[in-house]
């Protein structure tokens, strides 16, 4: 294996990126304690690993206190998608600040590293474009989306203040939006719902006129990132911004995604949810200098990949469009 043997903490480790972090860490010979409480992830999404030694499955919410021995934690526990997140708001202000308090305090007593996934919803809807990480970001305070942008950014200030006030050694990723297999077909997310659309043979949703833009990172470069972050020097503490800094417009997304199934689906305009952001694409020059990192993987590689993890997974359990609720917040 590289590098030291270490016991390591997912939160939302049975999500979409916390299950590939997981995969990463036991294959590179960590021993591995995956915390969820399956409000969005899935036993399924971390059943490969469970016969694995070295992986560990627990149930548990991170709102409520955590008593565990570990090295090293990384805290992806939360809903992502708008769709999620909004469905029970209050529950995910709760999961971003009283989930970081317990994990800091845990970080704390065990004077472990501790990574937080932030995210660029921190920028709101950005009044500077590409987003670099001394940006303090434009966010509407009480707006559909504030349970989580809000929640981030106060669990961001919580992360800077134990590192002032305590020493921890923390760590802040600002993911981008990041795509791939065993996202949640239902999830709402634009790269999911387009690809489970353009299968199902059904209208794409294009919110707006298609013109808002986005920078998706496929999965497996964004884990690196993470990792890397993980394993950078303690004097890196401030904010790193990781996501693939190729801007391109939700209506190229649903060009590429039907070109990429191979699909003859029409799109069909909704309302712009509120507060949707209007263009967001990151400045990682920072990612770039401190963990020589930048994605590896373009858009219609990382698309062909997940088109054929949702292919497959049609063909085993077959959702159909009407089994998805897919209509826009706000
Ligand atoms: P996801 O919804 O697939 O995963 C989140 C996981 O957290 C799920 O397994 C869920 O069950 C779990 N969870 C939620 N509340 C919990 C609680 N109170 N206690 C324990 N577990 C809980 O989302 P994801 O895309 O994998 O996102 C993972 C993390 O990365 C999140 O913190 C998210 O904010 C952040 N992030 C993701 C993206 C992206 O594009 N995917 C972008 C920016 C930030
Ligand atoms: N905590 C935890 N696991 C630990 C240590 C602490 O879950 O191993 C939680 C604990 O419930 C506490 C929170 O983390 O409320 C913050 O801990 P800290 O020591 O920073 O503050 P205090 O205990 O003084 O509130
Ligand atoms: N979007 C869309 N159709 C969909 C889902 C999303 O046009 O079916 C748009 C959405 O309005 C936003 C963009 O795609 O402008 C990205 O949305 P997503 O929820 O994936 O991520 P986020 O808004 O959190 O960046």
């Amino acid at each position: 294996m590289k590098g030291d043997r270490k016991r390591i903490l997912v939160t939302g480790g049975a999500g979409f990126l916390g299950s590939h972090l997981c995969e990463r860490l036991v294959g590179d010979g960590h021993d591995v304690l995956c915390v969820d409480n399956f409000y969005t992830g899935t036993r399924a999404n971390v059943a490969r690993l469970l016969k694995e030694s070295n992986f560990e499955l627990m149930r548990h919410d991170v709102t409520f206190p955590l008593y565990v021995e570990v090295d090293e934690i990384y805290n992806l526990a939360c809903p992502a998608s708008p769709v999620h997140y909004q469905h029970d708001p209050v529950q995910t202000t709760k999961t971003s600040v009283h989930g970081a308090i317990n994990m800091l305090g845990l970080a704390k007593r065990l004077r472990a590293r501790i990574l937080q996934a932030s995210t660029s919803e921190v920028y709101g809807d950005p009044a500077v474009h590409p987003q670099t990480e001394a940006y303090w970001g434009h966010v509407n305070p009480i707006g559909p989306r504030s349970c989580y942008d809000e929640g981030k950014r106060c669990a961001e200030t919580l992360f800077a203040d134990y590192r002032r006030q305590h020493g921890l050694v923390v760590k802040i990723a600002r993911i981008f939006n990041t795509y791939g297999p065993r996202m949640h077909p239902n999830d709402g997310r634009v790269v999911s719902n387009f690809i489970v659309q353009a299968l199902a043979g059904e209208p794409l949703t294009l919110y707006g006129d298609g013109s808002q833009t986005r920078a998706f990172c496929y999965v497996d470069d964004l884990i690196e990132g993470l990792v890397r972050l993980m394993e950078s020097p303690e004097t890196c503490n401030d904010p790193v911004n990781l996501g693939n800094p190729v801007e391109t417009s939700m209506h190229e997304i649903a060009r590429r995604v039907l070109r990429a199934t191979g699909s003859a689906s029409p799109i069909e305009h909704r309302g712009l949810p509120v507060d949707d952001p209007l263009q967001r694409c990151p400045d990682i020059s920072r990612a770039r200098r401190l963990l020589g990192w930048e994605p590896a993987i373009d858009l219609d590689e990382g698309l062909a990949r997940t088109v054929a993890y949702f292919r497959d997974r049609c063909g085993v359990a077959r959702p159909t469009i009407r089994d998805l609720d897919l209509t826009p917040v706000g």
